[in-house]
C-alpha cells in the first residue's frame, strides 16, 4: 500500500533473488494486492478494525495458498499488525522491527523517523525503535501535516514534485541538527522522492530493508 511503493517491493525482491540465484530464476510470490482507498477511508476514520479484519482475511488467504510468512508492504498498516497475526499461523515479518535490526548494525541511537502522521505520532511503531535502545525524533507539527499531505496527495498517486524534495530536505535538515543521526524512510514511498544523495545522513529506507529481509529469508530452509 500504496501500489507505487508494491512496485518497488516487487523490483526489489526479484532482483535480490537474480542476483543471488542468476540466471533465469526470479521470486516465487504471492501477491495479494488491496483497494488502498477502503484501507485509507478506514484510517482516516479511526476505524482500525475493519482495517484489521481486511487485512487477516487477506493474509489467512495466502497462508492457505502456501504462504511461508506475510510481509505487510506499508508502514501504517503495522498497526494492526498484532489483531493480524492472531488470524495466521506463519509470521509477519515486521517493518519495525527490522528496521530497528538494521540501526543497530549501524550503532544509531538517535534517529529521525518520517512517515505518515499515523506513523510519526503515535506509539505502534516509535515503541519498536525505543525498545531497540533507539530515540526517535519528529518532525513538529507543521512538517508532520506536510509530510502526510506529500503522503496522500502525491507520492501514493505516483506525483513526484520538486517542491515536496525540497520540504523534506528542509525537515530533515532541522532533524539533523537537533541530533539525529540518521533519517528513517518510514512509509514506503518516501524512497520515490527522496535518496542518498538528499542528505548528509544516512538513510534508512523502510522499502529496500524490508523487501531485502523477505527476499533473504525466502532463500532460506
Ligand atoms: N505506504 C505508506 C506507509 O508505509 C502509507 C500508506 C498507508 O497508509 O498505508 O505507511
Amino acid at each position: 500500500m500504496s501500489w507505487e511503493s508494491t512496485v518497488t517491493y516487487y523490483q526489489i525482491i526479484n532482483k535480490f533473488i537474480n542476483k543471488e540465484l542468476g540466471g533465469l530464476h526470479s521470486a516465487k510470490i504471492l501477491l495479494y494486492s488491496v483497494d488502498f482507498a477502503e484501507i485509507e477511508e478506514y484510517q482516516s476514520n479511526g476505524d482500525w478494525e475493519k482495517s484489521a479484519d481486511i487485512l487477516s482475511a487477506v493474509a489467512k488467504n495466502l497462508e492457505n495458498a502456501g504462504a511461508d510468512f506475510i510481509v505487510i508492504c506499508t508502514n501504517t498498516m503495522h498497526k494492526v499488525a498484532p489483531q493480524i497475526q492472531r488470524k495466521i499461523n506463519i509470521p509477519i515479518i515486521h517493518i519495525a522491527e527490522t528496521t530497528a535490526s538494521e540501526l543497530r548494525i549501524q550503532n544509531i541511537t538517535k534517529v529521525a523517523l518520517l512517515g505518515t502522521k499515523y506513523t510519526m505520532t503515535q506509539d505502534f511503531y516509535k515503541a519498536k525503535l525505543e525498545s531497540a535502545g533507539i530515540e526517535v525524533l519528529i518532525p513538529d507539527e507543521q512538517g508532520i501535516e506536510a509530510i502526510n499531505n506529500v503522503i496522500f496527495n502525491e507520492l501514493c498517486l505516483g506525483i513526484i514534485s520538486k517542491t515536496s524534495k525540497e520540504k523534506f530536505r528542509g525537515i530533515i535538515e532541522n532533524l539533523r541538527k537537533q541530533g539525529a543521526q540518521g533519517v528513517i524512510l518510514g512509509c514506503t514511498e518516501i524512497g520515490l522522492l527522496i535518496n542518498q544523495n538528499d542528505t548528509v545522513l544516512p538513510i534508512f529506507d523502510t522499502t529496500k530493508i524490508h523487501a531485502t529481509k523477505a527476499a533473504r529469508l525466502s532463500l532460506e530452509e
